[in-house]
C-alpha cells in the first residue's frame, strides 16, 4: 500500500511551505541548476523511521481566478479518494474563510483521516486564535508553524500513526514491474502489444480499496505482474485529465513496483515531470528501465540514439547507470527488449554479492585508492558486506567513518557497479565504525 500524504487547502494558507519542510529536498541545489523544482509538488519524505509520499496539491492548480475554486474542489475530492491521510491547512492569521468552509464540508463526509492543520501559529500567544477552527467539526485542530517548524513534530506522529511499522510481506513474489510517463507517450499502446490484445483493457473504478491493478504477464519465458497505471484507465470514468490524479495514479503504482519502466516521447525528450517521477523512483530504491519511444518518428543517424542518451543522462545524474531503451511499439521495434531489460533490473535488484567476493574485489581496489587522509589521519577500510533488504545496500567498515567524504562514497558506487553490474538499480552505501 502507498502512504501518500495529501496537503489541501486554498491558496497562500502555507501549503508550499510545509511540503519543502517535510520533504526538506536538496530542492534547492536542483532549483538552480535545472529549474525543475517548480514543478516538484511530490516528494518522498520520512518520519521516525515511516516512509510516505507527501503531495502539495496546490502545486497543481493552474488557469484563471474564476477555474480556481472549482479545481480545489476537484482535488479534495480525489485527495479523499487517493490519498491515505488528508491536512488541511487554514491560516491562523487569516481565521475561516468561505472556500475553507466548502473544503471543510467535502472533508467531513470522507472516511479518510483528515487533519486540521492550522498554521502561521508563529508565536504561543496565536494558539488561542486557532480554536475557531474547532468549528469545522473535523477533529482537533494542530498548530504549526510551517515556517519554523513548530508542531510539526507533532502532527507528524499523528500522521504516521496510520501506516503500517513494516510493510506487510507480500505472498507473491513475482517481480512487479510498472509502466508510467506522461499521457501520450505510448503507454497502453505497449501494454496492449504486451499483452496481446488490441484493445483497452478494463480494469476497476476507482473507489475500489485496491490501490493498484496487476497484470499477471506470462509469455516467451517471462513471468511477472505489470502494474496498472492512469494510462490505462482512460476508459473509466474518472478524471483522468486531471494531472494531479495521473500523479498520484503514478505515484501508487510506482511505489506498489520492483521496476518502473519509465516511457518518454522521443519528440519531447526528458521534462520536468519525467525528471519528477525518476528522483521518486530513486528514493523509492525502485529499479528504472528508461524507454524512448515513437523512435519512429526521429530523423536519425549513427550518432542520434548516443546524442539522446547523453543529454538524458546529463539530466537524471548522478543516478545515470540507467538501461536507455529506444523503441517504436506502432513498429513492434524492441518491445521485448524492454520486458528483458526490465527482468535484468529486477535480478540486479535483488541480487546478493557472496561476502568474500565482495572482500576480494573491493579490498583490493580500495588499497590501490584508499581515501584520503583527513586532519592526518589514515582511514583503513577493513571489511565490506552487502546487508539484507530489498534493493542492494553495502557497509564498509572502518576506522574513521566519520572522515570519508561523499566523492569517495561515489567512487566506491562506481567501483560496485563496474564489478557486480547493479545496471538500473539505486544502491546504498555505508561507512561503519569497526
Ligand atoms: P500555499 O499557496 O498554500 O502553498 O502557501 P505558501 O506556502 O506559498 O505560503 C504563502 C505565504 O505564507 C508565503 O509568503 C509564506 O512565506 C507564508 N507562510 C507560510 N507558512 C508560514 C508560517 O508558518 N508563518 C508565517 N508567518 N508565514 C508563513
Ligand atoms: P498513453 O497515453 O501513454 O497510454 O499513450 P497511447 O498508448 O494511448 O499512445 C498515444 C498515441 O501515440 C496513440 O495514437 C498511439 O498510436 C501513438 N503511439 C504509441 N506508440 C507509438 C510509436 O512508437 N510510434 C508512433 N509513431 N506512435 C505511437
Amino acid at each position: 500500500m502507498a502512504n501518500i500524504v495529501a496537503i489541501v487547502g486554498r491558496p497562500n494558507v502555507g501549503k508550499s511551505t510545509l511540503f519543502n519542510r517535510l520533504t526538506e529536498s536538496r530542492k534547492a541545489i536542483v532549483d538552480d541548476f535545472s529549474g525543475v523544482t517548480r514543478d516538484r509538488h511530490y516528494e518522498a519524505a520520512e518520519w521516525i523511521g515511516k516512509k510516505f509520499t507527501v503531495i502539495d496539491t496546490g502545486g497543481f492548480v493552474h488557469g484563471s481566478d474564476d477555474v480556481f475554486e472549482e479545481a480545489i474542489r476537484d482535488q479534495v475530492h480525489i485527495a479523499i479518494e487517493e490519498a491515505s491521510v488528508i491536512l488541511f491547512m487554514v491560516d491562523v492569521t487569516t481565521g475561516i474563510t468561505d472556500l475553507d468552509d466548502e473544503i471543510a464540508d467535502i472533508l467531513r463526509r470522507s472516511s479518510k483521516p483528515v487533519y486540521v492543520v492550522a498554521n502561521k501559529v508563529d508565536h504561543a500567544k496565536l494558539h488561542h486564535d486557532s480554536a475557531e477552527f474547532y468549528a469545522f467539526g473535523l477533529g482537533e485542530v494542530y498548530n504549526i508553524s510551517s515556517a519554523t517548524g513548530s508542531g510539526t513534530g507533532e502532527l507528524l506522529d499523528a500522521v504516521v500513526s496510520h501506516f503500517p511499522d513494516q510493510e506487510e510481506e507480500e505472498e507473491n513474489t513475482l517481480p512487479k514491474i510498472t509502466i508510467v510517463g506522461r499521457p501520450n507517450v505510448g503507454k497502453s499502446s505497449l501494454t496492449n502489444a504486451l499483452l496481446g490484445i488490441n484493445r483497452n483493457i478494463v480494469t476497476d473504478i476507482a473507489g475500489t480499496t485496491r490501490d493498484s491493478i496487476r497484470i499477471h504477464y506470462n509469455q516467451f519465458g517471462y513471468e511477472f505482474l505489470l502494474v496498472d497505471t492512469a494510462g490505462l484507465r482512460r476508459k473509466s470514468k474518472v478524471n483522468e485529465d486531471i494531472e494531479f490524479y495521473s500523479v498520484m495514479r503514478t505515484i501508487k503504482a510506482l511505489e506498489d513496483s520492483d521496476v518502473v519502466v519509465l516511457m518518454l516521447d522521443a519528440n519531447d525528450g526528458i521534462e520536468a515531470q519525467d525528471i519528477n517521477i525518476f528522483h521518486l523512483a530513486e528514493k523509492n530504491k525502485k529499479g528504472v528501465v528508461l524507454v524512448v519511444n515513437k523512435w519512429d518518428t526521429v530523423e536519425k543517424d549513427h550518432k542520434t540514439a548516443k546524442e539522446f542518451e547523453t543529454r538524458i543522462k546529463e539530466k537524471i545524474a548522478p543516478f545515470t547507470d540507467v538501461p536507455i531503451i529506444f523503441t517504436s511499439v506502432t513498429e513492434k521495434q524492441r518491445i521485448f527488449k524492454v520486458v528483458e531489460t526490465a527482468m535484468e533490473v529486477y535480478q540486479n535488484k535483488i541480487k546478493k554479492v557472496p561476502t568474500s567476493k565482495l572482500n576480494d574485489v573491493m579490498l583490493e581496489i580500495i588499497e590501490n585508492y584508499p581515501p584520503p587522509s583527513t586532519k592526518g589521519k589514515y582511514i583503513k577500510i577493513k571489511y565490506a558486506t552487502q546487508l539484507a533488504g530489498r534493493s542492494p545496500m553495502f557497509a564498509f567498515f572502518c576506522n574513521l567513518p566519520q572522515y570519508i567524504k561523499d566523492p569517495y562514497k561515489r567512487f566506491v558506487e562506481n567501483k560496485l557497479r563496474e564489478n557486480f553490474d547493479f545496471k538500473g538499480v539505486p544502491i546504498q552505501i555505508f561507512f561503519r565504525q569497526k
